[in-house]
């Protein structure tokens, strides 16, 4: 998946984020994280007649009750579940389930009148009001013969309890529930627990001991019917899954959850079926206990299981996603997330990766709808007693695990090609614009065969589907066969689409189409190897992007994007190792950001060089032949590469993912005759300064080194297996550079001696160290001056040297890190001095570029151009700002439309040095755009504005119907990163609104983007006990590690801006007063 990154990439972006200040890069990974789940949530005042309805049945100081499944809007029962769209009622779980009423020794309820809609979508588009009145789910278990009144009634009330708690809940009011019902009804309440919790009412429950799936019973092939109900937002399962009893037992232990059973009952092969008497659900557990009247013998059976659930509206499970027709009508798709733990949203299920099984999956949905999944479809056939209904029954799938399994009904339009290989390839979207499709689907069927030819492995499903999403929470989402991603990472209009979102949507197709063998063939064992699926994905994407697209430099790109960002992080005492051992569920989210994605892909970027590419892509082979439709861990990996490679690899590898941080290898050289006597040593790199603690952990490192006699080959090869080595270069003349890490490949920082660094500085200037040399170069002194361990003056006069850089990657890098100074600078009263000190480095570049594409300029000239606009408009550069407005006005007025590529730029430039008016410009530009890229464009730099009256304007509007609930992150991020007046409101604004907002992404991995890219720029002591205390008051379990870690780069900042902000100031003054000449 392309998680909390994959979000990133997408919610953060350039000037908003810390360290690609630019805002316009593609930012590829700076974008990745943890993903992937879709725990947004909208929250929408509940109808007034269901305000009412409560308050008749609870007592005013009760708090409400939340229940998962959607019900009882208009009617008289507890229930609290999905906000009813706008003007229509919900369907009442009482009009489902008539019959088991007439069972109870109660009197049945009279079934209020459904409330009609406001504005009704055609009745055509939903289904037919209830399969239970065709007989289509299962009535409750028969009574067996010879038991008491009292135990009948009991099982009774257990079966109601089960199938519709809520109004089992409502007819407590009627009459005392017999005491285990009671225990079972209490046991149901988690969501109240948490919706108390987000209340401050309630102590969050601590994490719980956890257990996998016992191992007696296990599924060998699920045949699973599902009904969503597009208006009603719910929907119903048949589930007949054979599966194997290993063990004699009276129960079967399941993933379950906001999932209610209706009934159950297991057939053994040839035999008699046994109805379940029993369903206990354990919630926080997520886990549903089936128990039997007589033992389940070994051997195998059906387990059927009728259900009824919920099309939720937080991005996880099977939930709905709303869209808009092209004539302006609102409706839902149901659409599918799964990873990490939310198959069980959708069916009773073993939801763990290694319980692999085939999967025959029907959809019962609208004629007038497009239904898909894993497989092609089998079959269509009209569905009985309804025309406007049909049955699409696909293929069985290969083995897999259930978080791969997806399925998707709404409307959407599809391109198709066949790729090289014979693999149909659609790529689906909304209704009216196939067109964009295009460009990801030349991707996909130039991506597949490259991946078949590198794995030697075909791909083994006979179709694969690509679909953009309208309400997504991650980047896009690996399911086999069927993989679904965010509008923003899969569509490219020809005429609106800029570069970087190009090279966006190639990465994450690359990244999510590796996964199909990489994930979905071969999966991990548990979650605890969740890395090596993400890191090798985030690695493999750029080699494949580099084959298809090979003029972007991706590679080069990936150290920008990746390497020094999973640096950064990793360089915090609040950082952890790569391979972290995960327990419960809960745990996994925590483990999607940038160590998984970007550290992943790094080391293993290092592994694949250490190897080489003709073993690696044998060790792969090997490996993914073994463990095919199988699981793995990672020592699995190791061993086929070490069998490929006669290499150590386990060896080397383990000290790269069971330990956190990375070393800094310090060198100094001494000319000996004709040699070069090298001395390196390595010391863990620490972001607070040189490590100090006893047992400093060490690394194997592999270290290449080049001179100047070939700059792009290395001389040397070494494996640094200790704290000192000492290394002899022959025939190295005095004059000659010497250089470590070529191609920044290595997972290190390097420090050189003065008179080493001396030697390598004219390479720069003179462009005779590579360029991803040139960044690493610049990269590694940044850092080691944020570390205290170096003065920041120094890394400012390297800068300067970067005069007559041509490359975009290594501006984007430089660009980063202006941006983090500045960010910092913007606490003292010398802003305006460093921003003096950016137009001076980047108006060389500017005028070099211009604003208009020459002749023969390619893709990273269009990014290039945009970068540095950007930068030089926003540090208020005279004639990039007068351009800037010119051409704003022109577009505004339709004279002349911005090329996609200067939009960013320009409405950075715009809205930083611009009043009201062109902030209601840009809001209603917002408004008109048709795309999401467009809109998306426009949030990012909406906190570029200055005046507070503005920012507060801006603040409101994210959290309003106008931005889609994943995208208010970055929003609130762009006005944290804008200024320093932004940043204190933006914190206030996330403080004021807590509630809301932890209620939208409750646990998820937005929640963590959201306060990093709102408190990492503070830079006073105060602000991190400040910051420490609001999350003590207003806990954020799944933000623990990033909260930590913003607490962390607050005092690192603070004590950066003692030790080093009067020594810049002297430097840039005395710049000021005898300018540098060119
Ligand atoms: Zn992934």
């Amino acid at each position: 998946m392309w998680g909390a990154w994959g979000c990133d990439k997408g919610a953060l972006t350039p000037f908003l984020c810390f360290s690609n200040p630019s805002g316009l890069l593609p930012a590829p990974g700076a974008v990745r994280c943890p993903r992937r789940r879709g725990q947004v949530q909208r929250q929408q005042p509940p109808p007034a007649s269901k305000a009412r309805s409560l308050t008749r049945i609870l007592p005013p100081s009760r708090p409400r009750p939340r229940r998962s499944f959607p019900c009882l809007g208009a009617c008289a029962h507890i229930g609290g579940g999905a906000p009813a769209p706008r003007g229509r009622a919900r369907s009442c779980r009482r009009h489902r389930f008539p019959s088991p009423l007439a069972l109870l020794p109660f009197p049945p309820l009279r079934p209020l009148p459904r409330r009609q809609p406001a504005r009704q979508p055609a009745r055509p588009h939903c289904l037919p009001a209830g399969p239970w009145r065709s007989g289509w789910v299962s009535p409750p278990p028969p009574d067996s013969p010879g038991r008491s009144p009292q135990a009948v009634a009991g099982a009774r009330w257990m079966w109601l309890a089960a199938a519709a708690p809520s109004l089992a809940r409502r007819l407590l009011f009627l009459g005392p529930p017999p005491p285990p019902l009671l225990l079972l009804l209490l046991s149901r309440s988690s969501r109240r627990r948490r919706r108390l919790h987000s209340l401050g009412l309630a102590a969050m429950p601590e994490k719980r001991p956890f257990e996998r799936l016992p191992a007696d019973v296990s599924p060998i092939n699920y045949s699973l019917c599902l009904k969503p109900d597009l208006l009603d937002f719910t929907f119903e399962g048949k589930l007949e899954a054979s599966a194997q009893v290993r063990q004699a037992t009276n129960q079967i232990v399941m993933n379950c959850a906001d999932i209610d059973i209706i009934t159950a009952s297991y057939v053994p092969e040839g035999d008699e079926e046994i109805h379940a008497t029993g369903f206990n659900y354990q919630n926080e557990d997520e886990k549903v206990t089936l128990s039997f009247p007589s033992t389940l013998q070994p051997g195998t059976g059906t387990l059927k299981i009728d259900f009824v659930g919920e099309l939720n509206d937080k991005m996880k499970g099977f939930y709905r996603s709303k869209y808009t027709t092209p004539s302006g009508e609102v409706r839902y798709a149901a659409v599918t997330q799964f990873e990490a733990t939310d198959a069980r949203r959708a069916f009773p299920c073993w939801d763990e990766p290694a319980i692999k099984a085939t999967f025959d999956i029907s959809l019962v949905v609208p004629k007038d709808r497009v239904a898909l999944s894993n497989m092609n479809v089998i079959d269509r056939k009209p569905y009985p007693d309804d025309e406007n209904v049909v049955e699409v029954k696909f293929a069985r799938t290969p083995v897999m695990s259930t978080y791969l399994v997806a399925f998707v009904v709404g409307e959407y339009d599809f391109v198709e090609t066949r790729s090289k290989d014979g693999v149909c390839v659609r790529v689906y979207t909304p209704v009216g614009k196939a067109e964009q499709g295009k460009f990801a689907l030349e991707v996909a069927a130039k991506t597949l065969p490259f991946y078949k030819d590198y794995f030697n492995v075909p791909y083994p499903l006979p179709k694969i589907d690509l679909i953009a999403i309208a309400d997504f929470a991650a980047g896009a989402m690996e399911n086999w066969g069927l993989v679904t991603y965010r509008e923003t990472a899969l569509l490219i209009d020809p005429k609106n689409s800029c570069s970087s979102s190009r090279q966006w949507v190639a990465l994450v197709v690359g990244h999510e189409l590796a996964h199909q063998w990489f994930g979905n063939l071969v999966t991990m064992e548990w979650w605890t190897h969740l890395w090596l699926n993400e890191g090798f994905a985030s690695w493999i994407e750029y080699l494949c992007v580099d084959h298809c697209f090979p003029e972007y430099d991706i590679w080069t790109q990936f150290v920008s994007a990746d390497y020094t960002r999973a640096q950064e992080l990793d360089a915090l005492d609040n950082s952890h190792p790569i391979e972290v051992s995960v327990g419960h569920p809960s745990e996994v989210d925590e483990i999607f950001d940038a160590i998984s994605y970007s550290k992943g892909a790094s080391v293993i970027r290092m592994l694949h060089d250490y190897i080489g590419d003709k073993d690696f892509k044998k060790g792969m082979n090997m490996y993914l032949t073994k463990f095919q439709q199988k699981n793995a861990a990672t020592e699995d990996l190791w061993e086929s590469l070490e069998n490929a490679s006669g290499k150590p690899i386990a060896a080397v590898m383990n000290t790269w993912t069971k330990q956190m941080g990375f070393p800094l290898i310090y060198v100094e050289a001494e000319q000996v005759e004709d040699d070069r006597l090298l001395r390196l040593s390595q010391k863990k790199f620490c972001a607070s300064g040189p490590y100090v603690g006893e047992d400093c952990p060490q690394w194997m490192v592999p270290i290449t080194i080049s001179t100047s006699e070939d700059s792009s080959h290395a001389k040397m090869k070494i494996l640094m297996d200790k704290p000192e080595m000492n290394i002899v270069l022959k025939d190295v003349k005095p004059d000659q550079w010497v250089k470590l890490n070529l191609g920044t490949v290595g997972f290190y920082r390097t420090q050189y001696s003065s008179a080493m660094l001396e030697s390598l500085l004219p390479g720069i200037r003179d462009l005779s160290l590579p360029p991803v040399d040139r960044l690493g170069l610049q990269n590694d002194l940044f850092s080691l001056a944020r570390a205290g361990i170096i003065s920041t003056v120094e890394v400012l006069k390297v800068m300067e040297a970067f005069v007559n850089e041509p490359n975009y990657t290594v501006w984007s890098d430089l660009s980063c890190n202006l941006g983090i100074l500045s960010t910092l600078l913007s606490h003292t009263d010398f802003y305006e001095e460093i921003q003096e000190f950016v137009k001076d480095v980047f108006s060389p570049i500017g005028e070099r570029l211009g604003w208009d594409p020459k002749p023969g300029e390619g893709h990273l000239d269009a990014l290039l151009r945009g970068l540095v606009l950007g930068k030089l408009g926003k540090a208020g550069h005279k004639a990039t700002l007068e351009e800037a407005r010119r051409r704003f006005k022109d577009h505004v007025e339709g004279k002349q439309i911005l090329s996609a590529d200067l939009r960013s730029p320009v409405y950075l430039t715009v809205l930083k040095h611009g009043d009201g008016t062109t902030l209601d410009i840009m809001l209603k530009l917002h408004k008109q755009a048709d795309m999401q890229e467009e809109k998306n464009r426009i949030e990012r730099v909406l906190g570029a504005t200055l005046s507070p009256e503005l920012i507060q304007k801006v603040l409101t509007f994210a959290l309003s119907e106008e931005v889609r609930p994943q995208d208010t992150v970055s929003v609130i991020g762009g006005v944290a990163g804008g200024s320093k007046h932004g940043r204190k409101a933006a914190w206030k604004f996330i403080k004021d609104n807590w509630e809301e907002l932890y209620n939208r992404y409750q646990g998820g991995f937005l929640i963590s983007r959201l306060i990093k890219l709102s408190v990492e720029g503070f830079a006073v002591d105060k602000m991190a006990g400040e910051v420490k205390a609001f999350f003590e008051s207003h806990p954020a379990p799944s933000a623990e590690r990033t909260i930590q870690q913003c607490c962390e780069n607050i005092l690192l900042n603070a004590a950066w801006l003692k030790r080093d902000a009067e020594s810049i100031h002297q430097y840039l003054l005395q710049r000021k007063a005898s300018p540098p000449t060119a």
